[in-house]
């Protein structure tokens, strides 16, 4: 008998184990998938200076994990991961999303990339993060500057919503 309630137990706890498992991996609440949803479907793309132009010029705080003559990095107001910075380009030149990279922007790009490798590991995201860029309202981009998201600290899914 004692040999059967503990297996009824043992079995409990690990539906508890994969349930909670499953719980940490869902993606945030619905309202906060759709209010940014909502924020890109009214975002208007354009090369008017946005609110990164404002945390460049440190007009409005941030809080800046990385920063150097041409990037920075900083940790999003609203975060979706544990870990979820925001990279970008000091000088937009034209970037205002990736669909407008021309040749010129390689050399940023491929910086950009290489300093989310840095932060991800100053961050000690050593068992995997993810990158991901939107572009346009149906990437569900808001904010018209080039930038790179580094999200970490819990278990990704994909697809991605
Ligand atoms: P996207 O939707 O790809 O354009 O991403 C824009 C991101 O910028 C969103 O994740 C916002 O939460 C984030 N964001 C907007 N304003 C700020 C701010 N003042 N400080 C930090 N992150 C911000």
């Amino acid at each position: 008998m004692a040999a059967n309630r503990e297996t009824s137990s043992d079995k409990t706890s690990s539906r508890i184990r994969v349930l909670s498992s499953h719980l940490h991996s869902l993606p945030p609440p619905s309202r906060m998938a759709s209010s940014e949803k909502d924020a890109a479907l009214a975002a208007t793309p354009s090369d008017a200076p946005t609110i990164f132009d404002k945390i460049i010029n440190k007009e409005i705080p941030s809080k800046v994990v990385y920063e150097d003559e041409k990037v920075l990095a900083f940790r999003d107001i609203s975060p979706q991961a544990p870990t979820h910075i925001i990279i970008i380009p000091k000088v937009k030149d034209g970037l205002t999303g990736l669909s407008k990279a021309e040749e010129r922007h390689i050399e940023i790009l491929g910086y950009l990339l290489y300093i989310a490798k840095l932060v991800a590991k100053q961050e000690g995201l050593d068992d995997g993060f993810r990158i991901v860029i939107n572009d346009g309202p149906k990437g569900c981009q808001s904010v018209y500057h080039l930038h790179i998201h580094l999200l970490g600290g819990r278990q990704m899914n994909w697809p991605p919503g």
